[in-house]
């Protein structure tokens, strides 16, 4: 039995019998049945067992991105992932710091949005809505304003799908001493991200994403010292990662409630990343996602927003046919009728699409999500799927 057909066949059907539709969405996503059914326990929160799920998932995420023990910390964090970012910025960021956000999408928008809310100083770089900060600009604006302490770059940009080239950058921004923030939300556990490889100082990422977990929680991996320093810099008490950390190392336990039932399910989608063969398994599995994905909407007419080389295993964005027949709440609703969910374009410019390639799917998925993508338009009339010149 395939990954996919063991999948749906444990699929949760609602009352009336259907089963859910596949999530081709970057989070909440499809998951695995096991992760679903670790939720049928209930535990309490002081409890030792639970606790040990919760210092195992510690140390696992650790692990990942082979961080030494004793130099960085992860910290869980109750919330969406927005909850992790604004409580990374607030931490990583002195009062009296600066930053350089880089933004190319919705995500890099709300960082620069939240250093608002915070009031810590910030410049935006802003290369709109899918082209890449390169290291070059970087360096100079890093070179052109000695000011500025700290550099955020959201790794894979989910509003577009790009992979922004985090190497790159992390090397011009090391090489100037300056800290580095990532928003690896959508990519950690399915794009390699190493402490070896890219010195990295905080990322943060969440429990639904690529680590097929269910929505609930974040979490903030970051170099120990930065924590140490950042008492009293928290603008919120909910949000304060040292305390989150200081009584997690203390009792084992989350500082308030945890979600409990998040965690176990996370606990159980760890042990699955692990059985695929880790960050490396869900990268290749991905991948395959995705290329199958984009050279069949090729093949049907469709073109994808980005060039080749910056298309991420996570999400791509389609540009909407220019046929006036086409029209994308009608589109959404056919393939919604035929078990797949989509996404929205999040472009200011160009109407678009998004499909996702995460989750617990594989190939033989997207094959029939593109049977469904062609009775979808038959449908609807739609004969030509070029985009609007
Ligand atoms: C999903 C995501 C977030 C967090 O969004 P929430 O809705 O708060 O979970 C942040 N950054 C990126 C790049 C994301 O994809």
């Amino acid at each position: 039995m395939s990954l996919a057909t063991a999948t749906r066949a444990s699929c949760l059907a609602d009352e009336s019998g259907q089963e859910a539709p596949y999530l081709l969405t970057p989070g909440p996503l499809t998951t695995s049945a096991t992760t679903k059914a670790a939720m049928l326990r209930d535990w309490g929160s002081w409890d030792g067992d639970f606790n040990r799920l919760t210092a195992e998932i510690r140390e696992r995420l650790l692990a990942m991105v082979g961080a030494p023990r004793d130099t960085y910390a992860c910290v869980p964090l109750q919330g969406s992932g927005t909850f992790a970012v604004e409580a990374a910025l607030a931490t990583a960021i002195d009062r009296r710091g600066k930053a350089l956000v880089l933004a190319n999408g919705a995500y890099g928008q709300r960082a620069a949005r939240i250093l608002d809310v915070l009031g810590r100083a910030h410049v935006v770089h802003d290369k709109g809505d899918y082209l890449p900060p390169r290291g070059e600009e970087v360096a100079e604006r890093l070179d052109a304003d000695p000011e500025i302490t700290d550099v955020f770059l959201v790794h894979c940009e989910t509003s577009s799908g790009i992979l922004n080239p985090l190497a790159e950058i992390a090397e011009v921004v090391k090489a100037r001493g300056k800290g580095l923030i990532v928003d690896a939300m959508s990519s950690f556990g399915a794009v390699p991200l190493a402490t070896e490889t890219v010195p990295f100082d905080v990322m943060v990422s969440s429990a639904n994403k690529c680590l097929e977990g269910v929505p609930g929680f974040g979490f903030v991996i970051l170099r120990q010292d930065l924590l140490a320093a950042s008492a009293g810099r928290a603008h919120s008490l909910s949000l304060d990662l040292l305390e989150q950390w200081c009584y997690m190392e203390r009792t084992g336990q989350w500082r308030f409630t945890p979600p409990t039932h998040v965690v176990a399910a996370f606990h159980t989608a760890l042990a699955e990343h692990r059985a695929e063969g880790g960050v490396a398994g869900r990268l290749a599995r991905y991948t395959r996602n995705r290329d199958r994905l984009v050279t069949g909407m090729r093949e049907l007419g469709f073109a994808t927003l980005l060039e080749d080389r910056w298309l991420s295993p996570i999400i791509t964005t389609f540009f909407s046919p220019g046929h006036p027949a086409f029209e994308f709440g009608r589109f959404y609703a056919e393939l919604k009728a035929r078990g797949f969910v989509i996404y929205p374009g999040k472009l200011t410019q160009a109407e678009s699409f998004r499909i996702g390639c995460i989750g617990r799917l594989d190939e033989s998925v997207i094959a029939r999500l593109l049977d469904a993508v062609r009775e979808a338009l038959a449908a609807m009339g739609v004969d030509d799927c070029r985009p609007a010149a």
